[in-house]
C-alpha cells in the first residue's frame, strides 16, 4: 500500500517526554478523506495513554482525538465531502459496521471499534495513530462536518470532552428542569456544564477548587459544591437527578450517590478502575438509585452535538498552544491549571 510520510508528536516510551516524530499515514483509498489538521485538543485521555496509565498502551504513540482541519484530497467512492471543507475527526475512525451497535449508531460500542490513536489500523496493519500530526486519513463515514459560524479551535474540544458528556445526558434525558450535578471541572466538566445549561437543566458544579466558583458560575452553573467541605456536601442529599462524574483518578463514589434523588444515576465517564474505597449499596437499593458509565458518543450523535453547538453558539473555553509545549501543558493539567482545555495550533509543527 502507498504511503506519506508525515511529520508528528508522540513518545516511544511512558516515561519519555513527548517530541517530534514521522509517522506513514495511508495513501487515500476510495471511501477515504484526507484532512490537513488545523487544531487537535488535548484530552486528559491523551496524557493516561501516552503515560500508560491504563496498562495497554502500545508505542510509539501519537495522541490527539479533537481535530478539526480541511479535506485536501478525497477518495473516487466520497459523497459527503469535497475539498476544501472544514471537518472534524474525534475519537473513532472505523468499526465493523454489521453489529447491533454499529447498526444503532452506537460505533463506541461495537467490539471491533477502532480508537484515532492505539487503534488497529487494518489496511495498514500498524497501529492508529492520532491528531497531533499534520494530516489525517480517514473514511468518510468517521468524518464529520463542522458548523461554519463556530471558531474551529473552540469547536475541537467538542470531538471528545463536548460527545463525553452530551451522550450521558440525552441518554437520562436531561431537559428543561432537570437537576444535574458535574463533577469536575476541566475540559469535561466545564463542556458538560455548557451543555446541560443550554438543555434547560438546573445545573451544579462539584469542584475541590474554591477557586473555580465564579468560573463555573460563567459557564452556566446555577451552584457550585466544594466537595472537600462535609456541610455544603450534607445539605445536598437527595437532590440530583443525574451526576456525571469526570474526575479522571481513583475517588471515593459514595458522597455523590448520597447526592442523588430517588431514581437518580451517577454517570462516571472519568475514571476507569477498581473503586477504593468500596461503593456502598445500601442508598442504591433504598433510593432505587444507579452508578452508570458512558463512552464519548457515536458518530451520528457526534453530528447531532456539533449541530447543537452551530445552532446555540456553543463552543469550548480554549487556550491555544504550539505543538512544542505539549509536555508543560500535560504537566498544568495535572494541576488543573487550565482554563478550560488546551488547544494545538498544528501550524507550529
Ligand atoms: P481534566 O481537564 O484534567 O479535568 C479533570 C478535573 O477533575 C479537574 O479539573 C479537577 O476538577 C478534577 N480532578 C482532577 N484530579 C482530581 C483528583 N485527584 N481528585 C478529584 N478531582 C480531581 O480532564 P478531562 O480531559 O476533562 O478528562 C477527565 C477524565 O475523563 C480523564 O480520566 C479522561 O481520560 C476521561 N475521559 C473519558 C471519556 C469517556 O468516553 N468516558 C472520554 C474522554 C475523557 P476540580 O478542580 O474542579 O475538582
Ligand atoms: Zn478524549
Ligand atoms: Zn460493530
Amino acid at each position: 500500500m502507498n504511503t506519506k510520510s508525515i511529520k508528528a508528536y508522540g513518545t516511544e516510551t511512558a516515561e519519555a517526554d513527548l517530541k517530534q516524530l514521522q509517522i506513514d499515514r495511508r495513501a487515500v483509498l476510495a471511501n477515504d478523506v484526507e484532512i490537513d489538521i488545523l487544531y487537535c485538543g488535548v484530552c486528559h485521555s491523551d496524557l493516561h495513554f501516552a503515560r500508560n496509565d491504563w496498562g495497554m498502551t502500545e508505542y510509539p504513540v501519537v495522541p490527539g482525538h479533537e481535530i478539526v482541519g480541511r479535506v485536501t484530497q478525497i477518495g473516487e467512492g466520497v459523497t459527503k465531502y469535497k475539498i476544501g471543507d472544514l471537518v472534524a475527526v474525534g475519537c473513532l475512525v472505523d468499526s465493523c459496521r454489521t453489529c447491533n451497535n454499529c447498526k444503532n449508531d452506537l460505533e463506541q460500542y461495537c467490539p471491533e471499534w477502532v480508537g484515532t490513536y492505539g487503534g488497529y489500523d487494518k489496511h495498514l496493519e500498524t497501529n492508529t495513530h492520532g491528531g497531533y500530526s499534520e494530516t489525517i486519513v480517514v473514511d468518510e463515514a468517521f468524518v464529520l462536518s463542522v458548523p461554519q459560524n463556530l471558531d474551529p479551535a473552540g469547536i475541537a474540544p467538542v470531538l471528545c470532552a463536548g460527545i463525553t458528556t452530551w451522550s450521558p445526558l440525552r441518554h437520562w434525558n436531561v431537559g428543561i428542569d432537570s437537576k444535574v450535578a458535574v463533577v469536575g471541572l476541566g475540559g469535561l466538566g466545564h463542556m458538560a456544564i455548557k451543555l446541560a445549561d443550554a438543555l434547560g437543566a438546573h445545573v451544579t458544579l462539584f469542584s475541590r477548587s474554591t477557586n473555580k466558583i465564579e468560573d463555573a458560575k460563567a459557564l452556566g452553573a446555577d451552584e457550585v459544591i466544594i466537595s472537600t467541605d462535609d456541610a455544603q456536601m450534607e445539605k445536598a442529599m437527595g437532590r440530583f437527578d443525574v451526576i456525571i462524574d469526570t474526575v479522571p483518578y481513583e475517588h471515593d463514589l459514595n458522597p455523590y450517590v448520597s447526592t442523588l434523588n430517588t431514581n437518580g444515576t451517577l454517570v462516571v465517564v472519568g475514571y476507569l478502575g477498581p473503586l477504593d474505597p468500596m461503593l456502598v449499596t445500601v442508598p442504591l437499593i433504598m433510593g432505587r438509585k444507579s452508578v452508570a458509565g458512558s463512552l464519548i458518543g457515536g458518530i451520528a450523535e457526534t453530528q447531532e452535538l456539533l449541530d447543537f453547538c452551530g445552532k446555540h453558539n456553543i463552543t469550548s473555553d480554549v487556550e491555544v498552544i504550539d505543538m512544542q509545549n505539549i509536555n508543560e501543558a500535560y504537566e498544568r493539567m495535572l494541576k488543573s491549571d487550565v482554563k478550560y482545555r488546551f488547544v494545538i495550533d498544528m501550524k507550529s509543527l
